[in-house]
């Protein structure tokens, strides 16, 4: 025991090391009281985009404060969400023209969920069936558990977990198979919605898979007038190459969940976009068809205002081809393992790159992961792995210096495993 209070996210306390304590933050770095510069290479649970503490969005929230705090959202507005609401909407894929304010990635989607079943019931064709796809991972709250995958994570709260379909993950191959399930389920039940992680699966271990298959399940969900949400709460902000990572699939979604990336990682916020569609089945003088959702902190206008100073940046710098050279570097620094043994599955995805070790215990719980985690750290890496998966998912500001030491670590830390092979 460190003598500290703090319970710490998805952190065993017996087994893990005292965290360092973290007293300033900067570009691509996280530095702690000791004086250790350690490079963020998962973006702070992949929240940062441009950097840490960019500076225009510091100075929008600071010029927030002086003169607004937290406004109760029912029956009041401001301008920052406002604003933020008519830029959200001329960003988004096409037909998103309302914007539902909430505080985190998991309640955007608790939202985009309570919207559909809002949606069908207020339409007088009640359906309640979610689809998702196998290795999901929407957030951990109850709704967001059940409507990602089962294991280690949520054994514990399963009985409270509502019952969903799964289709199998689009693996190459695999593309049809993923398909044709979706088109069984999606004609047999009456689904409400189907929801899914565009093109990257993230914390279900980095898993990618092509945009022609998003688009398929989008004319399937089409044509049985199931509603598709797009979970982009990681792949959006440029994560993926694009803005959004429906845009490569040339789709819009009926309901689009982000976070994360929003206010550059700055501040907690999360909107979900829904079609006119879905609002106007909310849109009655019977009180009773009321979107009935709100928590306290909806649309906290600081929270607005660094957003809003988020998509200044975008406009305002060359954010676009940074993530094009981030992207670059990325591809061209993994192939450097495409003939190493020790490693399977490189991947890449816009400024994404991922690679699995060659483990005899693969999955989360692989007892790689906590050492590698420790290793990184000994050398002032931030780096996640989700098991024995290894990826980086850095800030957009990161160098190709800063890259080139991130991938020797890792050619490094891959013979940790040597043992466990
Ligand atoms: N959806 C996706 C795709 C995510 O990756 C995450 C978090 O990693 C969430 C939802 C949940 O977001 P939050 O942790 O902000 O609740």
């Amino acid at each position: 025991m460190s003598g500290s209070a703090v319970w710490h996210p998805f952190t065993q306390h017996a087994t893990e090391p005292v965290p360092p304590t973290i007293i300033r933050t900067e570009g691509a770095y996280v530095e702690t009281r000791e004086g250790k510069r350690i490079l963020d290479a998962i973006s702070s649970w992949w929240v940062i985009t441009h950097g840490h503490r960019h500076p225009k969005i510091v100075e929008a929230i600071r010029h927030a404060t002086e003169t607004l705090d937290q406004v109760i959202f029912a029956g009041l507005s401001h301008e920052p969400a406002e604003q933020l609401a008519e830029a959200l909407v001329d960003l988004a894929p096409a037909g998103l023209d309302w914007v539902f304010y909430s505080d985190s990635g998991s309640t955007s989607v608790e939202v985009a969920l309570k919207m559909a079943l809002g949606f069908h019931r207020n339409n007088g064709a009640p359906r309640s069936r979610i689809v998702v796809m196998e290795h999901s991972y929407h957030g951990d709250t109850i709704g967001t558990m059940s409507v990602g995958a089962r294991g280690v994570f949520n054994a514990a709260y399963e009985p409270l977990l509502f019952e969903v379909d799964t289709i199998p993950f689009p693996a190459a191959g695999l593309g049809q198979e993923a398909l044709d399930a979706f088109e069984r389920l999606a004609h047999g039940r009456k689904v409400a919605a189907f929801i899914v992680e565009p093109l990257v699966l993230g914390a279900g271990g980095m898993l990618m898979y092509p945009g022609s298959i998003l688009a398929e399940l989008k004319r399937i969900a089409e044509r049985t007038e199931t509603l598709f949400i797009a979970d982009e709460v990681m792949t959006g902000w440029g994560r993926t190459g694009t803005m959004f990572a429906c845009e490569q699939a040339g789709i819009a979604p009926d309901i689009l969940c982000t976070s994360k990336g929003l206010t550059g990682g700055s501040l907690p916020l999360a909107a979900t976009l829904a079609t006119d569609a879905i609002f106007r089945a909310h849109y009655s003088t019977d009180r009773a068809r009321t979107f009935f959702h709100s928590s306290s902190y909806t649309a906290n206008p600081i929270a607005c205002a660094a957003a809003l100073a988020n998509i200044g940046v975008w406009n305002d710098e060359p954010v676009a081809e940074r993530v094009a050279s981030l992207s670059r570097m990325q591809a061209q620094m993994i192939a450097r393992f495409s003939k190493d043994a020790r490693f399977d599955n490189l991947r890449t995805i816009g400024t994404i790159a991922a690679l699995d070790l060659r483990v005899a215990n693969a999955g989360y719980l692989a007892e790689v992961g906590p050492k590698l985690r420790a290793f990184f750290l000994d050398r002032e890496l931030l780096v996640r792995p989700l098991g024995n998966v290894i990826y980086l998912l850095p800030p957009y500001c990161v160098t190709s210096n800063e890259l080139e030491r991130l991938y020797a670590a890792i050619d490094e830390a891959a013979d940790l495993a040597s043992d466990i092979r």
